[in-house]
């Protein structure tokens, strides 16, 4: 009996010891991945060379490897999620995400809404006309024009001043970059206000369609934006930020896209 009552011991033992070492996988530098934080990152992905889809329907881009390199460095992990871009702050001030990171520029008004890492790359509006406009050669010819841009963005922002100020008589917002083309195209609008680097981008993909007339009507820096007061994640950023740019990351990253 007594040795029944020992095997049955020594039984549950070893069950209990299968079942410890199994419950975390423990990685080759000895950290348990349980401990790996792993954060969503909320994208628009139609904004190239900042966030796009290759062939493979793959999220790629300047923003994506300067944040994967940043998740590397500071050993965390990312869950990319594919959102609008006007629905990215939401997201993030509800929780269904972290980090923004979407070609987001740093702006007063948004720092009341969400926090801003230290600025990863400097950006700023111009002006695009259809290639074949000879109507418009500058910000001085817009009067009386129709502007086409991308809802929520501060391209948005300044066209919706323009209009306010009486100088233009109509602005159409759209989610994508490619559809705002679009309207230019069909002469459905005259004009666009988008980021330099994204319309540089789509010439040089699409040449003859669309012609940049002023190439600095604003200019923007772009920010990784979290929650307001999540100095955890921000700090994070912000310290792998730093550390990409000072060790040659960063200007491989660039040299990549631009
Ligand atoms: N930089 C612009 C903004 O922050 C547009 C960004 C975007 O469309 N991804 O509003």
């Amino acid at each position: 009996m007594k040795k029944i009552l020992n095997m049955a011991l020594i039984g549950i033992l070893v069950l209990g010891l299968v079942a410890v070492s199994g419950c975390a996988d423990t990685t080759a530098d000895g950290a348990t991945e349980a401990e790996t934080p792993v954060y969503k990152i909320g994208t628009e992905p139609y904004f190239p060379p900042f966030e796009y889809a290759d062939e493979n329907n793959e999220i790629i881009g300047f923003d994506v490897d300067l944040m994967n390199a940043i998740a590397e460095d500071q050993g965390f992990e990312i869950e990319w999620k594919d959102l609008e871009f006007d629905a990215l702050i939401p997201a993030l001030q509800s929780g269904q995400i972290d980090v923004i990171a979407s070609g987001m520029t740093i702006t007063e008004v948004r720092e009341e809404t969400v926090d801003f890492s230290t600025p990863y790359i400097n950006a700023g509006l111009a002006l695009a006309v259809a290639a074949d406009n000879e109507d418009i050669k500058s910000v001085e010819d817009i009067a009386g024009k129709i502007a086409v841009v991308q809802q929520g963005s501060t391209g948005a922002t300044k066209a919706d001043e323009l209009k306010e100020e009486g100088i233009i008589e109509e602005v159409i917002y759209l989610a994508h970059v490619s559809d705002i083309v679009l309207n230019i195209q069909s002469g459905r609008a005259d004009f666009m206000i988008n980021d330099l680097p994204v319309t540089k981008s789509y010439i040089s993909q699409k040449p003859g369609v669309i012609k940049i007339v002023d190439d600095q009507i604003q200019s923007e820096s772009y920010g990784f934006a979290v929650r307001t007061g999540n100095t955890e994640v921000l700090d994070l950023i912000n310290a792998g930020l730093a550390n990409v740019q000072e060790d040659g990351t960063y200007d491989e990253i660039m040299s990549k896209y631009f």
